[in-house]
């Protein structure tokens, strides 16, 4: 029996991953779960899992005697929870940037790491990939291109790999005339065509930072190189990402598009899950793939920015997308500012070290102010 703790459980992903312990009782057992804010639903899954620890990253504290279980509070808490909890596997599923510190607390406390957070390996991933070797732990992707790929090249010799092909669906604004998208509305953003996530990653979606965050992420789980990660848009999110070999062989993921898959092959690694509820019928479906306008998604190209210039630049970036995403979303500012903000956070002279966690937590903090000021 593996037992697991899922961060941020009321979120997308953290209930997807729920529905797969609920249905496996016998091969997983949830021992601790934490969620930002949500109460309510906290209150619930706590009452039908009867976890051992809990926490509200928010800092928030629940009324005394209105939960069963000891509730920790805050960041620290969160990660005094995962540390002192006996546990195989740490799902981390929190949105944002405050998945750094309990994908490292995971870690550090002997357990291997599901990690949906991709902020994690974009923000610090020297020091995630140094820690989970110093502490001989795996990290198991569980972004689906990074659980395709992951997948993938577990089939495959390391000398073989030639590149990686990561699939977009190009979001909801991929066929929209450019000069309108200064005028598109956060209603219109958030209604994506083929995934149902999150407010921030649906924005992210639709702008493409979403995929220069995954290019990045991709760079740090795999160790390649910038101009070995390749982005194509692919409507239908059917074909996760692909591996093209050095005598050019492309190799595909396919599957329905169904977050519960590479959660699943996530929990069970390294063995195979029996569960086939992502199977497809190839009959009927077509396959389109497109390379990406440039001009449309400003964003990958600063991500492939930052990811070259490498030093706190991947840190920087998220930052200053997280700071424009709140903006827009809080309608501070316009869509097509958001890269505007990026790109002006990006081009100030930004330092080379971002080794250690006071480094990226510097730069972090740093990138978010001049970020701000640029919304
Ligand atoms: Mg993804």
């Amino acid at each position: 029996m593996k037992q697991i703790i899922v961060v941020g459980s009321t979120g997308s992903i953290g209930r997807q991953t729920l529905d797969i312990l609920r249905s496996h009782p016998d091969e997983f057992k949830l021992v601790a779960l934490s969620c930002h804010n949500n109460l309510a639903l906290l209150r619930e899954q706590i009452a039908e899992f009867i976890p051992r620890a809990a926490a509200l990253s928010d800092g928030s504290r629940p009324p005394p005697g209105d939960l069963p279980i000891a509730v920790e509070s805050g960041t620290d808490g969160l990660c005094r929870m995962i540390r002192e909890t006996e546990a195989d596997m740490v799902v981390n599923a929190a949105a944002g940037a405050a998945g750094l510190l309990p994908s490292l607390a995971a870690l550090e406390s002997g357990k291997d790491l599901a990690l949906a957070n991709k902020e994690t390996m974009v923000m610090a991933g020297r020091l995630v990939r140094e820690t989970a070797a110093r502490h001989q732990r795996r990290i198991i992707p569980v972004d689906s291109e990074h659980s395709a790929v992951f997948h993938l090249t577990r089939l495959m010799e390391p000398e073989a790999i030639a590149e990686i092909v990561l699939t977009a669906s190009g979001g909801p604004f991929r066929a929209r005339a450019l000069e309108e998208l200064q005028h598109v509305t956060v209603e219109e953003t958030l209604r994506h065509p083929t995934w149902n996530m999150g407010r921030k990653i649906t924005v992210d979606c639709a702008t493409m930072a979403n995929k220069a965050l995954e290019v990045i992420e991709a760079g740090r789980l795999f160790d390649m190189p910038t101009d070995r990660i390749r982005v194509v848009i692919h409507p239908q999110s059917l074909v996760h990402s692909l591996v093209r070999t050095r005598d050019g062989s492309l190799y595909a993921q396919i599957s329905r598009p169904d977050m519960r898959l590479p959660i699943v092959n996530a929990l069970s690694y390294p063995a195979c899950p029996a569960e086939d509820f992502a199977a497809l019928d190839l009959a009927g479906h077509s396959f389109e793939f497109q390379s990406v306008e440039k001009r449309r998604y400003p964003l990958l190209g600063l991500g492939y920015h930052a990811l070259r210039r490498d030093g706190a630049y991947p840190t920087v970036f998220n930052a200053a997308n997280e700071v424009a995403v709140d903006a827009f979303l809080s309608g501070g500012i316009g869509f097509t500012a958001i890269a505007r903000v990026v790109e002006q956070t990006l081009a100030a002279d930004w330092p080379n070290l971002n080794r250690t966690l006071d480094d990226v937590i510097f730069n972090d903090t740093s990138a978010r102010a001049k970020a701000a000021e640029y919304c």
